[in-house]
C-alpha cells in the first residue's frame, strides 16, 4: 500500500476577509481546521518579514476571529530553523510570542498554532481520536537537525499514541524543481553529497522521515510557493524581499 497520496488540494476561501487556502479534508474529517493565508490582490495578507508593525501585529489579532468562530488565541513562536518546541494550553484574544520555538502542540481546543512560512513547509500533524496536534516549520536546517522526528516523539508522547496512529500533512512550501540548492545542503537532508547543484523536494523528504519512524497516513500539497506565486509568498522568488504566510492549525471551541 502506497502511504502517500496527494491530498486535495488546499481550497481557497476569504470568508471574514482573509485570504487563505484550507484542508477542507482535514475539517470535515476531524473537525480540526488547518490552512495558510495568501496573497490575493486587494486582499493581500502578508505577515512580515520583520519587526512587527501596527498593521502586522492587527492582522496577527484578526487571526483567530478570520479563521472562523471558536478560536480566541494563536500562539506563533520566534523560529530559528532549530527544532525547539512547545506544548500550549489555552490563551485568549492574544498573540503570544514565545521564543526560538519552530513547532507548537495543543490538545486544547480553541487555541491556533501558527508558523510563517515562504518557501519552508509547515507540517501538520494531528491524532485525529484526541484531536492533539503539532504544527512544525520546516525548512532544510530544520529537516536536517529532526525537527520531524521531534515533533512525531513529542505529539506522541502528549497524546500517548504510537506514530501509526498520526495523519500528517506536508502544506504549501516551494516545489523540487523549483528548489535547486548546493551539494552541502544536499547533503545534510539526504545524507548523499551530488557532484554539484541538485534539485531537493523537502515535502518529499519529509514523506520518507515520516514512513521511516511509523507513520502511515501521510498527504502533500500540490502547491508551490514559488511558481504558483500568484498565490503565495516565496522566499526564493522574490531573492528574499518576499512577505510570509501563516500557516495554523486549530480546534475550534465548541
Ligand atoms: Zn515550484
Amino acid at each position: 500500500m502506497d502511504a502517500v497520496r496527494d491530498a486535495a488540494a488546499e481550497q481557497f476561501t476569504s470568508a471574514g476577509g482573509m485570504p487563505r487556502y484550507e484542508l477542507a479534508e482535514w475539517h470535515v474529517e476531524y473537525g480540526v481546521v488547518a490552512g495558510i493565508t495568501a496573497r490575493d490582490g486587494e486582499l493581500d495578507f502578508n505577515l512580515g518579514p520583520g519587526p512587527p508593525d501596527s498593521t502586522a501585529m492587527a492582522r496577527w489579532q484578526s487571526l483567530p476571529g478570520g479563521v472562523g468562530s471558536g478560536f480566541s488565541g494563536v500562539v506563533v513562536g520566534r523560529q530559528t530553523h532549530g527544532t525547539g518546541l512547545g506544548t500550549h494550553k489555552r490563551c485568549s484574544g492574544r498573540v503570544l510570542i514565545r521564543e526560538s520555538l519552530d513547532g507548537h502542540l495543543t490538545s486544547e481546543p480553541g487555541l491556533l498554532l501558527a508558523v510563517t512560512v515562504a518557501d519552508c513547509v509547515p507540517i501538520y500533524l494531528l491524532e485525529p481520536r484526541s484531536t492533539t496536534m503539532a504544527l512544525l516549520h520546516a525548512g532544510w536546517r530544520g529537516i536536517a537537525a529532526g525537527i520531524l522526528e521531534a515533533g512525531v516523539q513529542h505529539l506522541c508522547e502528549l497524546a500517548k499514541v504510537p506514530p501509526s496512529d498520526l495523519v500528517m500533512h506536508c502544506g504549501v512550501g516551494i516545489c523540487g524543481s523549483c528548489y535547486e540548492v548546493g551539494p552541502e545542503v544536499f547533503e545534510a537532508v539526504r545524507g548523499q553529497r551530488p557532484k554539484g547543484l541538485a534539485q531537493l523536494d523537502l515535502r518529499e523528504d519529509l514523506a520518507a522521515r515520516a514512513r521511516g519512524v511509523g507513520l502511515r497516513c501521510i498527504t502533500l500539497s500540490p502547491w508551490c510557493s514559488c511558481h504558483d506565486g500568484e498565490r503565495f509568498f516565496s522566499h526564493r522568488r522574490s531573492g528574499g524581499t518576499d512577505g510570509r504566510m501563516v500557516a495554523y492549525l486549530g480546534r475550534p471551541a465548541a
